[in-house]
């Protein structure tokens, strides 16, 4: 969090840095039960009427960066639906009551992406229960390491490509349904997209295809008068590294090698998301924009 002075910004709050305790949460994992708790912006992000009478579909809106955009949009002024597992619902619940505490409408369309019925279910029900469409991010996402392509089974490549890659095709063909002109797609990919890890095979396929999937789309939808962008995120701290994401010995060092010497916490990448939606930022699309802590890579 920063605060303003006369003459400089100030960081007034440390960020955790590693190493963290080891800790091991089955899929898909709770943002309450990590340790340290990530931050989401819950007590610091302020809005500033950026993205008023929005309404807004986020997957992955019950945790990580998915949560913190969802609180973002919240307080810019936008309605809010999000997507989560079932299992999840503790964390949503949470979110729920965040955004009505703003005034705003809130939306919660728990179910599994990896069906293309639901993806069209969801769309309709969020359109619906909004009254509109005019922002949407796909942002839930699958990942789990695994040491050899010897080891990876189809079952795991499928589900990882189906969470990633077809439910964002599902989701997008739907909700063109509904977006006018000057709404704005948001996806998320990955720096993994430009520096896969050996150990993320799967996943890092899956974020390229979103690079790719995003700048195509922008071209087709630029006579819509639909902006399509991308974010890739680097290290993060959220649940999906903790259930599979990361062996446990990188979870302990997680966010080490970024030159700001930690992970970035998910409020920190609200921001990108907001600005992304604005509709003064009109003449943004098809681009990727990273947050990884400083490597200057992307
Ligand atoms: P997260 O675990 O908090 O969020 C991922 C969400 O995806 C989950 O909360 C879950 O609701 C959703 N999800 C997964 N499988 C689903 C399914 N089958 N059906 C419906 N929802 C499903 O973790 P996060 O890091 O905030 O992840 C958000 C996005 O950011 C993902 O696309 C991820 O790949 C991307 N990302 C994260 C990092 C990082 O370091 N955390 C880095 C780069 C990219
Ligand atoms: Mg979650």
């Amino acid at each position: 969090m920063t605060v303003q002075t006369t003459n400089k910004t100030l960081i007034t709050e440390e960020y955790p840095v590693p190493p963290f305790k080891k800790q091991q949460q089955p899929m898909p994992g709770l943002a309450s039960k990590m340790d340290p708790r990530p931050d989401h912006g819950e007590t610091s992000y302020r809005g500033s009427g950026k993205l008023t009478g929005r309404k807004a579909l986020i997957t992955g809106g019950d945790s990580g960066i998915g949560r913190a955009v969802a609180i973002a949009y919240a307080r810019e002024g936008a309605d809010v639906a999000i997507n989560y597992l079932p299992e999840e619902e503790s964390d949503a619940a949470e979110v729920v009551q965040l955004i009505e505490a703003e005034g705003r409408k809130a939306v919660a369309i728990p179910g599994d992406i990896r069906s293309e019925k639901f993806c069209q279910e969801l769309v309709k029900q969020a359109a619906e229960q909004l009254g509109g469409l005019d922002i949407l991010v796909n942002n839930a996402g699958r990942q789990q390491f695994n040491e050899s392509i010897r080891t990876l089974s189809t079952e795991d490549f499928d589900a990882t490509f189906k969470t990633n890659v077809y439910a964002m095709f599902w989701i997008t063909k739907a909700a063109l349904e509904y977006l006018p002109a000057g709404s704005s797609i948001i996806n998320t990919s990955s720096v993994q997209a430009y520096q896969p890890s050996a150990i993320l095979l799967d996943y890092a396929q899956t974020k390229a295809s979103i690079v790719a999937f995003t700048k195509a789309l922008a071209q087709q939808l630029g006579k819509d008068k639909i902006r399509v962008n991308a974010v890739a995120p680097g290290p993060y701290w959220t649940a999906l590294q903790v259930c599979g994401g990361q062996p446990q010995e990188k979870v302990e060092k997680f966010g080490e090698s970024a030159p700001l010497g930690r992970p970035g916490q998910p409020a920190e990448i609200a921001p990108l998301y907001v600005t992304f939606a604005q509709v003064n930022n009109s003449f943004t699309s098809g681009q990727v924009w990273c947050s990884d802590g400083g490597t200057g890579t992307l």
